[in-house]
């Protein structure tokens, strides 16, 4: 009487639950197989793997393990908002998402758009004359090195805030100030081998939502986007004055940064291969995957982010150059 009743209390609370929809489907399961423990009793959203299997399908639209992922007992890898059942969806997942990136999205053309010479925006604002441009011109030519802002600044005296000035106007962006800067809270924004290889400075976060993104002399737009769609904020790009963006920047590169592995492959599927290995290795509870020029860069969440970026320690990057 006493386990009769149980039983009962146990099943009127298994119906009045939220789940109660979902116990017919454990029912029809086609192999037969109930969800049930040793001594019967229906195990609902306890038993392992019930969070994906039951509250998520297989974002692999190809998945073709129908219920038998019910059984499979994980609940990660997340890869761009999906579960994945298998190695095999992570697999075919991957080389939909490396398509779609070699495809075109992050390319370069970007940055190689035509842009109106340094020194003749400053002759047109009439801040340096013909004659100082000449000068400059020729001690560029003659050395065989260094930008003409460079040789403006250095011997023709003009002030190095006119130079960036006019490089913001030639790059049509702000001209930004660097003020307080707490490289080590901006770290999680990319991976080292980005600031360092694209000459890019995190500066600060506005509100949240907004990131400040330093260059000393050329913006990277391509870089900006990739950031951008890492990691949901809003990027906008700027100028920094080049004695303020230099020391600024080396500390930076000295700052402790996620954990990155970096690798070559020789064709698409080894890129794919790599990419789906590490998803499998890391488990991530969500993964994203963009282009930055000949990169693919791979993210991967090994714990729920809260705030604007995540924990250094909570995120592991994988960093894929797909060569020429
Ligand atoms: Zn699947």
């Amino acid at each position: 009487m006493p386990i009769l009743s149980r039983r009962t209390a146990a099943d009127r609370m298994e119906r009045t639950s939220p789940d109660a929809a979902l116990v017919p489907l454990l029912d029809e399961f086609p192999m037969g197989r109930r969800n049930t423990d040793s001594a019967g009793r229906t195990l609902g959203r306890n038993f392992p793997g019930a969070r994906s299997g039951l509250f998520e399908t297989c974002a692999n639209p190809s998945c073709d393990s129908g219920w038998l992922h019910l059984w499979r007992s994980r609940s990660t890898p997340i890869f761009e908002g999906g579960w994945n059942c298998s190695p095999e969806c992570t697999a075919i997942r991957m080389h939909a998402a490396v398509r779609r990136e070699m495809d075109g999205r992050g390319s370069s053309q970007e940055s190689y758009r035509h842009r109106i010479p340094l020194g003749l925006v400053m002759l047109e604002q009439g801040w340096i004359s013909s004659s100082q441009l000449r000068k400059a011109l020729d001690a560029q030519k003659a050395a065989g090195s260094g930008r003409l802002g460079h040789w403006l600044i250095r011997q023709q005296g003009i002030s190095e805030q006119l130079v960036t000035k006019a490089l913001g106007l030639q790059w049509s962006c702000p001209v930004l100030p660097l003020g307080f800067h707490d490289a080590e809270a901006l770290a999680p924004a990319m991976p080292r081998l980005f600031v360092d290889a694209f000459g890019a400075l995190p500066l600060r976060l506005a509100a949240s939502q907004l990131l400040y993104l330093g260059f000393e002399d050329r913006l990277d737009a391509v870089l900006a986007l990739a950031v951008e769609r890492m990691t949901g904020l809003r990027v906008e790009s700027g100028l920094v004055q080049g004695s303020l963006f230099r020391p600024a920047h080396t500390r930076m590169l000295k700052t402790s940064f996620p954990p990155v592995e970096l690798v070559e492959a020789v064709s698409e599927p080894a890129v794919v291969h790599v990419l789906a290995r590490a998803i499998e290795r890391v488990r991530p509870v969500e993964s994203r995957l963009v282009r930055v020029h000949d990169c693919l860069w791979l993210r991967m969440w090994r714990r729920r982010q809260h705030g604007p970026l995540p924990a250094t320690e909570n995120v592991e990057d994988l960093i894929c150059s797909i060569g020429a």
